[in-house]
């Protein structure tokens, strides 16, 4: 499909073993943007090949990236009256398109610093299935880039994580010892008008494909090669709505990237990386990466109303930092509420009680948490130990819900996270 190799579903109705296999799109979960379909078992007509290349053609953007680069160079030539952005089409325009964009809205005199903050001169792409645009907080953006400083990283491999991506490009240009380089790789094209082709990769993380082809991918094989001592770590923030299981598989494939640019090999190390995620994907995440752990540090965004730091009153965020880095290492700030746990060797929130029994600091949503000795484990604070169904659960719950089954396998007694089928598949 235009955004490259489709994922191979399994389709399962409940109470049924097999379900039969289909491809379609790796990123768009809504049939609306990206309407691929083929049975794993269908004959596809040459003829109907041809069309769906036709039709890839004609859904790639209407610049190259090379293109966009040539009129980045001569957009920043124009005098400031004469640098125009249209909102409509999210385009740098140059005098000659005036015309064409005449009954569009348009942003006057962008400037400098403009340009180098595109994530806020574009629109953020909210639609929840695809693009689930969600920006870093300020804090957060510069709390992760001091972090990845201090431990003394000097390369970030930036996947889907724009805003990061910005400021360490803009204090790159604007601050002289500063050594920190980053690429870009996203989905969203928009940015290939701000970044040359060695700052930004158009890429799909569900199924690890690269748009430019072969000149891209060596641009990253590239800049994962670290020479004189550049240390690189990932930072992903992928869409929460994502399946793990596809990200996982690119972001292993990324890993091979990076190990495969050292000759002697690097024994048994990882690319180091910080996962961006909700935290009730750790059990997801830990399933793929074994060796990752979840930090307490609470991400925060911009343009999400309930993902916002909680001493403002709001909801807190539920999003998390998952990295294979030793958790100590991990400093968080003191003044934001975090402390040390010597026990645990990890920061974590103020609100996180060791737990005596469990031997570890337990609470995941910076609430504090209480162990239930019948369920050996701590639980939520608002749970309560039900004896009809065995574990703990809210007071109000209807005990042994029927048709709670499985998501996947429509079978009783796990979750969709936990579905034994998953793991064949
Ligand atoms: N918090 C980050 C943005 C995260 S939002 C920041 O502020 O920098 C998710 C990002 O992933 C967006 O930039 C979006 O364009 C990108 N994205 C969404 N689907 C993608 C895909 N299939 N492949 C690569 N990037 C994708
Ligand atoms: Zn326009
Ligand atoms: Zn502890
Ligand atoms: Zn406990
Ligand atoms: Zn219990």
């Amino acid at each position: 499909c235009p955004l490259g190799p489709a994922l191979l579903f399994v389709k399962t109705s409940q109470g049924r073993e097999e379900g039969r296999r289909f491809y379609a799109c790796s990123a768009c979960r809504d049939r609306k943007d990206c309407n691929f379909f083929q049975w794993e078992d269908e004959k596809v007509s040459e003829a109907r090949l041809a069309a769906r290349e036709e039709y890839n053609r004609n859904h790639q953007p209407s610049f190259t990236h090379r293109q966009n680069v040539e009129r980045y160079k001569n957009f920043v030539l124009l005098p400031l009256s004469k640098r125009r952005f249209c909102q409509e089409c999210q385009q740098l325009l140059l005098p000659v398109e005036w015309e064409k964009h005449s009954d569009h809205q348009f942003l006057c005199d962008v400037s400098s610093a403009q340009l180098k903050s595109p994530s806020q001169l574009l629109y953020p792409l909210e639609n929840k299935k695809t693009n689930a645009q969600y920006l870093f907080a300020d804090r957060s953006c510069q709390f992760l880039l001091n972090l990845i400083i201090d431990l003394g990283f000097r390369r970030v491999l930036s996947v889907g994580t724009p805003r990061l991506h910005e400021m360490i490009q803009s204090k790159a240009s604007l601050e002289e010892d500063f050594r920190v380089r980053s690429l870009l790789l996203d989905i969203d094209f928009r940015y290939s008008q701000f970044y040359t082709e060695d700052e930004f990769c158009h890429y799909n993380m569900f199924n690890h494909y690269f748009f430019g082809g072969e000149a891209a991918h060596e641009t990253c094989r590239k800049f994962l090669n670290q020479d004189n001592d550049e240390r690189v770590i990932m930072v992903t923030d992928p869409p929460f709505g994502g399946l793990v299981e596809a990200l996982a598989s690119s972001f292993k494939k990324l890993m091979a990237m990076w190990k495969e640019t050292e000759k002697e090999g690097r024994n048994n190390q990882e690319m180091p990386m910080f996962w961006i995620f909700p935290y009730f994907f750790e059990s997801r995440i830990l399933e793929f990466f074994p060796s990752f752990s979840m930090m307490d540090y609470q991400v925060d965004y911009d343009n999400h109303a309930l993902y916002k730091h909680g001493k403002t009153g709001r909801r807190q965020s539920p999003v998390r930092i998952f990295t294979n880095l030793t958790p100590s290492m991990i400093v968080l700030p003191v003044e934001e509420g975090y402390r040390f746990c010597a026990v645990c060797q990890r920061y974590v929130s103020s609100g996180n009680q060791h737990c005596e029994i469990c031997n570890s600091c337990t609470s995941k949503d910076g609430r504090r948490w209480k162990h239930c000795a019948l369920c050996k484990k701590c639980v939520k604070p608002s749970w309560f130990h039900c004896s009809n169904c065995n574990c703990c659960a809210l007071q109000n719950h209807t005990c042994e819900k029927t048709g709670a089954g499985c998501y996947v396998c429509g079978k009783a007694g796990h979750k969709r996270s936990t579905c034994p089928s998953l793991s064949s598949a």
